[in-house]
């Protein structure tokens, strides 16, 4: 991902929130990335203590007490930027800094009302009231198009994008206008990249799943550079007496499950089908004319959606091959706010 983006001149900020990892956010940035993402100050926070120095955390920080945080994360490391909403979130970031400084950027509504200013006026207002304040720089505007980064076929993927870009184009040009050209242009996801540097909009992709992948993701219709599973549930038959299907040792508690069943990456029939046995079950059920695997066979499986299911997890085994080579922790784990 980092020689695609250097080579389309767009800036890499991958988002953390896929492995909440401070050892894999160091190697993205040794590879090129610019720095990373953080969903919330708390993964920011357990970033930042292993040593990651530069941090956009991408959904607005409201509570005093998360500000205060956030202030102190603001002393400790090298750049730090959050993005806002609201008026009275940038009044408060504001009063908070004091004689401090911190990077801001207006986030934009794309249409699904997460979070986001809902109208170019709003926007301008907004980049405004940050670049009257001693405490805050304007860095620029996020807009990251969430719910279409898995329209399974490209065509129409590309063409829901292509309708978000006419739209920031009309904000981005609103604030031009204005005298409040953003530096930074950030969104995109690992179903969009390539789609946003066709689209010239954005000039900082925001990245997160690519790293792992997982079953959603190979669920769409890819272009661009393919990534390999390299995230994968490690999992044993635990009991075989029934012909055509094996119970193993990975159910409810062992993927998150917004995405549906999980599929088999290795030692099972890739064509088995999995269904959920309750917290600590699934069932394989072997295609017609597959041999089932045997009992305590190891199956390594393809998590339906990678990032909640990292937080599932103390630690990455790492592997090569069939070989453990090490272990990293998932130091973020359950840092949601
Ligand atoms: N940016 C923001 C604001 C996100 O919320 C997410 C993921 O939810 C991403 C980037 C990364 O997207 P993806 O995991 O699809 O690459
Ligand atoms: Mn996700």
């Amino acid at each position: 991902m980092a020689e695609w983006a250097r080579a389309k001149l767009i800036a890499l900020r991958p988002h953390a929130k896929t492995h909440k990892s401070g050892e894999i956010a160091r190697r993205q940035i040794a590879s090129g990335a610019v720095g990373i993402c953080c969903a919330k100050i708390g993964e920011a926070e357990a970033l930042a203590a292993e040593g990651v120095a530069d941090i956009l955390i991408t959904s607005p920080v409201v509570s005093v007490a998360a500000v205060e945080r956030l202030v102190r994360l603001n002393q400790a490391i090298e750049r730090l930027a959050v993005v806002v909403d609201h008026p009275a979130n940038v009044d408060r970031l504001a009063g908070a800094l004091g004689d401090g400084r911190m990077d801001v950027l207006v986030d934009i509504d794309t249409g699904t009302h997460r979070t986001g200013v809902t109208s170019p006026e709003a926007a301008v207002a907004l980049a405004r009231r940050i670049a009257g304040s001693d405490s805050l720089r304007y860095r620029g505007v996020q807009f990251y198009c969430g719910s279409l980064q898995h329209i399974r076929s490209i065509d129409a993927r590309r063409a829901a994008l292509a309708e978000r870009a006419d739209y920031l184009r009309i904000v981005l040009d609103a604030l031009r206008s204005a005298g409040l050209d953003p530096g930074a242009v950030t969104g995109g996801g690992t179903g969009s990249f390539v789609v946003d540097a066709e689209l010239g909009v954005l000039n900082e992709l925001q990245c997160g799943s690519y790293v792992f992948m997982d079953r959603e993701y190979r669920d769409c219709e890819a272009v661009g550079p393919a990534f390999e599973q390299a995230l994968s549930i490690a999992t044993r038959v635990v009991s075989a007496n029934t012909p055509g299907r094996v119970t193993i040792d990975a159910g409810l508690k062992a993927m998150a499950t917004d995405a549906g069943p999980t599929c088999v990456l290795s030692g099972a029939d890739p064509a088995s089908d999995y269904l959920f046995m309750g917290d600590e079950h699934g069932m394989l059920v072997t295609p017609d004319g597959g041999v089932d695997p045997a009992l305590d066979q190891l199956i390594m499986l393809v998590p339906p959606h990678c990032d909640p299911t990292v937080n599932l997890y103390d630690r990455f085994t790492l592997c090569d091959g069939d070989t453990i080579t090490g272990f990293w922790p998932v130091s973020a784990r359950g840092r949601s706010s």
